[in-house]
C-alpha cells in the first residue's frame, strides 16, 4: 500500500514532466523548475513540435477505444498535476500514452512520467492502471511499460525527493557526464566549468584575463 507523500497544506504541486527531468538529472529539473531556465536545443524543439499534433484536448473513439488527447491530469494523493499526451480507455481503463521523440530506447525516465500519469489516472476514476506505454515518433512503434510495485515505488520515492528538492531550494551540483551533451539546459548550467575542483579560480582568471585584453586594446 502506498502512502500519500503529499501534505494537502503544502500546496506545491510537482508537474509530472518533472518526473522525467529529475529521473534524468536531478539538476536539470532544478533550473528549470526552481530557476525557470528553459533551454532549447535540438531535441526538445523536434519534442515541441511533435507535441503541436497532440496538444488540444479532443475525444474521439476509434475501433472500439475512446481516445482522449491532451487529457488534464491530477492526483491530490501525491501532489501531482499535468497533461497525458492521450489516455486511451479499454472499456473503463484507462491506459496513458506519452508521445517522445526518437527511436525506441529502455529508458526508466520516461517510464516514471507514464507510471506518475497512471497514479493520476487511478485516483480520478478509482480504478487499477496497470500498463501504459511511450510512443516513440520517429519509429512509431510503443514501448507498453507495466506499472509494477517496484516501479511504482521508484516513483513514489522520486516525488518525495523532488518534494524536497523545491522546499529546501537546491540546486544539486552539476555532473558533466554523457547525459549534458543532449542536456537543454547544458548553455545555463555550464557543468564542464562548476565541476571542476578549482573551479572558481578559473572563473576569475578568465575574467581577470579578459579585462587585460580589452585593456590592452583601449
Ligand atoms: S548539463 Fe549535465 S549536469 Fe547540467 S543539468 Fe544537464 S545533465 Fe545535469
Amino acid at each position: 500500500m502506498i502512502q500519500s507523500v503529499f501534505d494537502e497544506q503544502d500546496d506545491e504541486r510537482i508537474q509530472l514532466s518533472a518526473l522525467e527531468q529529475f529521473s534524468y538529472c536531478p539538476r536539470q529539473c532544478a533550473l528549470q523548475r526552481q530557476d525557470e531556465i528553459y533551454g532549447e536545443n535540438i531535441y526538445t524543439i523536434k519534442g515541441t513540435l511533435a507535441h503541436e499534433r497532440v496538444d488540444s484536448l479532443i475525444a474521439e473513439t476509434c475501433r472500439g477505444v475512446r481516445n482522449v488527447h491532451a487529457m488534464p491530469l491530477f492526483s491530490r494523493q501525491f501532489g501531482l498535476t499535468g497533461k497525458a499526451d492521450l489516455v486511451e480507455f479499454y472499456d473503463t481503463t484507462p491506459y496513458p500514452v506519452e508521445y517522445k521523440i526518437g527511436k525506441k530506447r529502455n529508458w526508466i525516465h520516461e517510464a516514471a512520467q507514464v507510471c506518475g500519469q497512471a497514479l493520476c489516472l487511478e485516483e480520478m476514476f478509482q480504478c487499477d492502471v496497470p500498463l501504459g506505454a511511450v510512443y516513440y515518433i520517429s519509429s512509431r512503434c510503443r514501448r507498453e511499460i507495466r506499472f509494477t510495485p517496484e516501479l511504482r515505488n521508484i516513483v513514489v520515492a522520486m516525488i518525495q525527493e523532488i518534494r524536497t528538492l523545491f522546499a529546501h531550494d537546491t540546486i544539486p551540483n552539476a555532473a558533466n557526464d554523457a547525459r549534458c551533451p543532449c542536456c537543454s539546459v547544458a548553455e545555463s548550467c555550464l557543468p564542464e566549468i562548476l565541476s571542476r575542483k578549482n573551479r572558481s579560480v578559473e572563473y576569475i582568471a578568465a575574467i581577470y584575463a579578459n579585462t587585460v585584453q580589452v585593456d590592452d586594446k583601449t
